[in-house]
């Protein structure tokens, strides 16, 4: 988006403010869809965890998506945003045996990751097909070595106890009807994701009624110059030829599906914010801007690191600043950053602000949550209200002393 329109979004519905650009969310799906494009059963489940606004939902769901979701809550959201329950499927971690039968109940598609949850649900519904979660214990690392390392995560069941699952199959007379990873790491060496798809498909032959095999994510997106991103269109023509040779050796026709979040909503979203003081040490330039973590927690959190711009002045001479909150502990947005001259009053513009940051946002220092647009057709168009004193409020009994 133009930094002309950001800012006259920015005048229009005020800051702090998310914007979405609806244009870059399809362009990235098709994009996904066009890599696999010699898949006949292509399945694309929007992980919604990373930005879980309802018109978001319905731009994906008329570019053809599923979903992906990891509460009781998110499957609500999502029926309610229109997709039916056969285009969801749940695949929570730790949740409560009640929250899986609840949603099972719904007819979604479950995926189960843990060995007791498996006897238990196989054991009281062997006749729902459940989907399993294998942790292929493989982790890209940093120079692109294959490591074993991620055998502590408390996600997938263990490849190793493949045997326990295919007795609890074998017992309870269960239908497995998919095989699912998801290891959480970037992909940012096609050929460790082609090496843990092995192992997928190694595991995929023990079961004889699998309807499909789910990739999970992992595609990386560029947070800055230099960023590695994943190459969707050579990992579709690999994984593709290799998909194509598993489904003739398996016998069956088989969905090939993924679950991305980042990929298709990250580089769509900018956040804005207004520029409170501009404060000169001895050693350093901080901006301080209007927000903080209760906003934007991802660089405190994970150390991620969001372009910025000065969208006010984006021809201005660069200077180094160091961008903080307004809250009452240390929230370093960027640490001498090389940013156009900054002044009070100033916008600043934080870019891949579309997963994991609005869906991660908080109320802490009682500030509110702030407001959501959708960029579409060369027009705002307001998705989530700012909140206001009463939404800090509406849920508190105020008892008599
Ligand atoms: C969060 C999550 C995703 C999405 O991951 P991204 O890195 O945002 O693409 C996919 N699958 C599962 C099970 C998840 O928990």
């Amino acid at each position: 988006m133009q930094p002309k329109d950001l800012l006259a979004i920015a005048e229009e519905f005020g800051n702090p403010l998310y914007v979405y650009d609806a244009a870059t969310i399809e362009q990235q799906y098709n994009r996904l869809t066009a890599a696999f494009a010699k898949v006949e059963n292509l399945r694309l489940n929007y992980a919604m965890k990373a930005l879980s606004n309802l018109t978001i939902l319905k731009l994906l769901k008329k570019c053809g998506s599923g979903l992906d979701t990891v509460s009781m809550q998110e499957v609500q959201l999502g029926l309610h945003a229109g997709f039916t329950a056969d285009k969801i499927i749940f695949t929570p971690n730790g949740v409560s045996f009640e929250e899986i039968e609840e949603v099972a109940k719904l007819g979604v598609q479950i995926n189960i990751d843990n060995l007791s949850i498996l006897e238990h649900f196989g054991t009281k519904y062997p006749k729902v097909p459940v989907c399993i979660r294998i942790n292929p214990h493989v982790m890209a690392g940093g120079n692109a070595n294959i490591s074993v390392g991620h055998i502590d995560s408390k996600f997938g069941i263990s490849i190793y106890q493949m045997p326990h699952v295919l007795r609890i199959v074998e017992n309870t007379g269960m239908h497995i009807n998919g095989i699912h990873m998801h290891t959480g790491s970037d992909i940012l060496d096609i050929e460790v994701f082609l090496y843990a798809a092995e192992i997928l498909f190694d595991t995929a032959k023990q079961f004889k009624q699998l309807d499909f095999l789910d990739f999970g994510s992992g595609f990386k997106v560029p947070y800055k110059k230099g960023d590695i991103e994943t190459n969707i269109e050579e990992l579709g023509k690999k994984l593709t030829k290799r998909f194509l040779s598993f489904e003739k050796e398996y016998g069956r026709s088989l969905t090939l599906a993924f679950e991305p979040g980042k990929f298709l909503v990250s580089e769509a979203g900018y956040f804005l914010a207004k520029v409170n003081v501009v404060k000169q040490t001895t050693s350093t330039v901080f901006a301080g801007i209007d927000s903080g973590f209760n906003h934007l927690i991802r660089p405190m959190l994970y150390g991620s690191q969001h372009t910025i711009e000065n969208i006010s002045n984006p021809k201005g001479k660069e200077r180094f600043y160091t961008v903080v909150g307004y809250i009452c502990e240390t929230d370093t947005f960027a640490n001498n950053r090389r940013i156009p001259e900054i002044k009070e009053g100033d916008t600043l513009c934080f870019k891949n602000a579309g997963a994991y940051c609005f869906s991660m946002a908080s109320n802490y220092n009682s500030r509110f949550k702030p407001a959501e647009v959708l960029w579409k057709d060369g027009k705002g168009h307001l998705i989530t209200k700012r909140e206001t004193f009463e939404d800090l409020i509406k849920n508190q009994i105020e008892v008599a002393l």
